[in-house]
C-alpha cells in the first residue's frame, strides 16, 4: 500500500466517524424529543402511592376481596368513569373508558388485586394491619398503577376506540377453585366487552427503576402439579421378603423421572419436573402398603407437557410392574405458558421505549419458569405481558418484599403510552 493511499485511507475513515457521531447524536435527540417525559404523571403518582399504601395495609386473599374490589370501584366512579362492571369472577372488576377520538377497537389493560397468606416483615410504616396476610407480590402496585392510568385516560381520552380496565381475583390461589384469570375469561369479559387485545405488567424485583422487561413468544412457564401412589404389600421391616416394599419403588420412580429431562427431552428445551412430597409409613419398623408422591412440572412449551404427563405416568408404572407394585397417576394441568404474540410485544415494546428510551428496555429478557394467570387471557386473546422495574427490594412472596413507589409514574406512563400508541389515530 502506497503512502498515498495510506493518507487516503484514514482521511475516509475520519469523515466517516464524523459522519457517524452527527448522525448518532441526532438520532438521540430525535428520541429525547419523541420519548415522555415522565413528569406528567408526578401529580398522579402522589395520589397513587397514597392508594397503594391502603392497599398494603389491607391486603385480601384469593376471591374475597370486598374491602379490596369496592375501594377500586369508588375510584374508578371518582375519575367520572361510568361503565363500571363489578362481581365478575366473585369479586372481579371491569370498567370501561372511551375515548374521544371517534371509533375504534378496544383494548383490555389488566391488573391483579390479591395478595398472600404470608406474615409480613418488611417493617414498613404500611406494612399489613392483618397478621399472616401481606402484599407480597405486590398486586397493590399494580392495581394503584392502572387506577392511576385509569384517572389520567379517564381526564385526557386522547385516543379512539375504548379500554377495559381489567381487575382480577385470585392470581395467587384460587381458593379451592380454578384461578381468577380463567375464570374472568369464562365469565366471558373478553366477548361482553369486545375486547381484540390484552396486556399485563408485573413488577420485577432485582431490575432497575425506570427499566422494562420483556421477551417475543413464552415469558413464564405452565405448571403442572402431579401425584403418585405406589400401591405394594405392607409387611414387618424386618422380613422384606414378605412385602412388596413401596419405598424402595418409589425411590427408583424418583430417579426414573430424573431421566425424563436428562435422556429423553431436548437439552435446548426447558422442562422442569419436581418431586417435593413423599409420605410413607409413621414407623420405623413398618414398610407401609402405600406410599405418596406429589410434585410439579414446568414446561414452555405445549408438546412438552404432553410429554411430561404421558412419560411421568409410563416411568411410574412400568417401574411398578417389574416389582408387582402398582400405581395411581393423577395430573392436574394448572396455568399454561404464557406467551407473548408477535404484533402486541412490538407494541408494548415500543410504548415502553417511547417512555424510557431504547436502552431501558431489555426485549429478550429470558423466559421464566414462574407461572402467572395472565396466560388464560393471552390464550383468549392475542397481547402481551411485560415486567417493570422494583429496584433492588427483597423478591416477590418473600415476607421482607415491598412493592417499591418509585415505578408508580413509570407503570402509569407504560399504561398510557400503550393505549396513545395503539389507539392513535
Ligand atoms: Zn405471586
Ligand atoms: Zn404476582
Amino acid at each position: 500500500m502506497s503512502r498515498g493511499d495510506e493518507f487516503g485511507r484514514r482521511l475516509a475513515d475520519l469523515s466517516d466517524r464524523m459522519l457517524k457521531t452527527r448522525h448518532s447524536s441526532l438520532r438521540n435527540g430525535l428520541e429525547e424529543m419523541d420519548m415522555q417525559s415522565i413528569d406528567k404523571y408526578r401529580d398522579i403518582q402522589a395520589e397513587a402511592t397514597e392508594w397503594r399504601r391502603y392497599l398494603h395495609q389491607h391486603p385480601e386473599l384469593d376471591y374475597r376481596l370486598e374491602n379490596t374490589a369496592r375501594f377500586v370501584a369508588e375510584k374508578l366512579a371518582s375519575f367520572g368513569i361510568n361503565h363500571i362492571e363489578t362481581g365478575i369472577a366473585k369479586t372481579g372488576i371491569v370498567a370501561v373508558v372511551q375515548g374521544g377520538r371517534g371509533e375504534g377497537p378496544t383494548i383490555g389493560l389488566r391488573a391483579d388485586m390479591d395478595a398472600l397468606p404470608i406474615l409480613e416483615a418488611s417493617n414498613k410504616p404500611w406494612s399489613s394491619t392483618t397478621a399472616g396476610q401481606m402484599h407480597a407480590c405486590g398486586h397493590d402496585g399494580h392495581t394503584a398503577m392502572l387506577l392511576g392510568a385509569a384517572k389520567y385516560l379517564a381526564a385526557t381520552r386522547d385516543f379512539k376506540g375504548s379500554i377495559a380496565l381489567i381487575f382480577q381475583p385470585a392470581e395467587e390461589d384460587g381458593y379451592g377453585d380454578r384461578l381468577g384469570g380463567q375464570k374472568m375469561v369464562e365469565a366471558g369479559i373478553m366477548e361482553r366487552y369486545g375486547i381484540s387485545r390484552v396486556f399485563g405488567m408485573h413488577n420485577f424485583p432485582g431490575m432497575d427503576i425506570g427499566k422494562f422487561g420483556i421477551c417475543h413468544g413464552p415469558i413464564m412457564a405452565a405448571q403442572d402439579d402431579f401425584e403418585i401412589i405406589v400401591k405394594g404389600k405392607g409387611g414387618h421391616a424386618s422380613r422384606p421378603h414378605d412385602t412388596i416394599d413401596p419405598v424402595v419403588i418409589a425411590a427408583q420412580i424418583i430417579i426414573g423421572l430424573q431421566t425424563l429431562v436428562s435422556r429423553q427431552t431436548n437439552p435446548v428445551e426447558s422442562l422442569v419436573i419436581s418431586v417435593t412430597r413423599f409420605t410413607g409409613s409413621n414407623s420405623n419398623t413398618v414398610i407401609p402398603d402405600r406410599v405418596g408422591m406429589a410434585g410439579t412440572v414446568r414446561t414452555l412449551v405445549p408438546g412438552l407437557r404432553d410429554f411430561a404427563e404421558k412419560q411421568i405416568a409410563t416411568t411410574a408404572q412400568g417401574i411398578a410392574r417389574i416389582y408387582g407394585a402398582e400405581v395411581d397417576f393423577d395430573y392436574q394441568r394448572y396455568v399454561p405458558v404464557t406467551v407473548n404474540h408477535p404484533d402486541e410485544t412490538d407494541s408494548a415494546i415500543a410504548a415502553a421505549r417511547r417512555l424510557v428510551g431504547p436502552s431501558s428496555v431489555d426485549d429478550k429478557l429470558r423466559v421464566r419458569m414462574g407461572s402467572e394467570d395472565f396466560a388464560y387471557m393471552l390464550e383468549a386473546r392475542p397481547g402481551a405481558f411485560i415486567f417493570i422495574g422494583n429496584g433492588p427490594t427483597a423478591g416477590v412472596h418473600h415476607p421482607a418484599y415491598d412493592f417499591n413507589d418509585e415505578a408508580i409514574p413509570y407503570g402509569i406512563g407504560y399504561w398510557v403510552n400503550l393505549v396513545e400508541t395503539e389507539l392513535g389515530s
